[in-house]
């Protein structure tokens, strides 16, 4: 019998929204033998919106959506969903401090870790909406949901960090692999080069630029969001979507021999992360729902202090918020 999956996702009517919805009706996510229906939330203020949305959705005739549901109750939405795919938040005002995000956003994440009660058994939550990791640690400390289940979203770190390691090394992006994205999804993640690989070969023996590699490599990758709002006048929606795309798939499938993937998720004490810091890590999944953190990756004293440096970021957004961690 061809399975049919219930994807919930909030944001619904936004730039990444738009973007990532016709490609989960597509077949591009759960594949091309998988029926999908999409229960979409909203903001009340957002809901005519959302109605163009669903059109768009409608009139693309995919043969694979079974139904497309929308509320602007998130208990409606998320009401037997196999994966919610957090995407709503508000954004940064003028003048705000990340603390201040961190605080507008918090009681969101509060209700929506409640609202899940009547969601599948087995649903799994992908945070995209900033800032992430913090907003998956409230919504994981407000449900029911087992916390291995909670995740944020670093992969699109890693394939940018991946992007840009194929580009100095002229090789295609696929010869990259092992990419690790530490941390939180800001500007002190940490791509970590000495482990990834570049056509099977340790990435810091084809391209031996150390400097590069640990100056610029790196800052391309934290502020790429922002070149791409000076070039466009937009955000990188597209890559964010693209990048929820490649997270689900990761989880949904055992990981190839010998790769990992990126993903904030619970640390377990792993690399000396505090256990419960919703912290990314090189992961392997077996494809029925389990993940580990990979093990053992050495890292150098530079690693080690970008690393603690993400973690003391992380370990402070946790105490502006600790009083939403039921
Ligand atoms: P987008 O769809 O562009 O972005 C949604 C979230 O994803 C933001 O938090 C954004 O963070 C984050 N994000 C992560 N990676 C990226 C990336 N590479 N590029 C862009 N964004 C990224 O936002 P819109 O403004 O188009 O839409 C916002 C949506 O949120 C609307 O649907 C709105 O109704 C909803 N919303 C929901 C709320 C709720 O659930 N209560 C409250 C407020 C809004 P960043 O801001 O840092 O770019």
């Amino acid at each position: 019998m061809q399975r049919t999956v219930r994807v919930a996702l909030t944001g619904s009517s936004g730039q990444i929204g738009y973007s990532i919805l016709p490609r989960i009706a597509a077949g591009d996510v759960f594949g091309k033998d998988t029926k999908v229906i999409l229960q979409l939330f909203e903001i009340t203020p957002a809901m005519q919106a959302l109605e163009g949305v669903v059109m768009e959705l409608l009139d693309g005739a995919y043969p694979l959506l079974e139904d497309v549901k929308t509320s602007d109750n998130p208990e409606v939405a998320f009401d037997g969903a196999n994966w919610a795919l957090l995407i709503g938040s508000k954004p940064r005002s003028k003048g705000m401090e990340r603390g201040d995000l961190i605080r507008e956003n918090g009681p969101i994440f509060v209700g929506q870790g409640k609202a899940m009660a009547k969601a599948a058994d087995d649903i799994r939550v992908l945070v995209v909406g900033n800032p992430a990791n913090t907003n998956a640690l409230i919504g994981m400390h407000n449900s029911d949901i087992p916390h291995e289940r909670w995740h944020a979203m670093t992969r699109l770190d890693e394939n940018r960090a991946k992007a840009q390691l194929a580009i100095k090394a002229s090789v295609p992006v696929s010869k990259v692999t092992n990419m690790t994205i530490w941390g939180n999804h800001s500007a002190t993640q940490y791509p970590d080069t000495e482990n990834a690989q570049i056509d099977g070969k340790p990435a810091q023996d084809v391209i031996s630029h150390i400097e590069w590699l640990q100056g610029e490599f790196i800052t391309k990758v934290q502020k790429r969001g922002a070149e791409i709002i000076a070039a466009r006048g937009l955000s990188s929606a597209a890559s964010a979507a693209n990048a929820a795309i490649d997270h689900v798939k990761s989880f949904e499938s055992a990981t190839p021999t010998g790769d990992w993937f990126s993903a904030a998720v619970p640390s377990d004490g792993s690399y000396g992360i505090d256990k419960g810091l919703l912290f990314s890590f090189p992961l392997r999944s077996d494809g029925n729902g389990n993940w580990e953190i990979v093990q053992g990756l050495p890292m150098s004293d530079f690693a080690k202090e970008k690393v603690e440096a993400t973690k003391k970021e992380l370990l402070e957004e946790k105490s502006v918020v600790s009083d939403l961690l039921g």
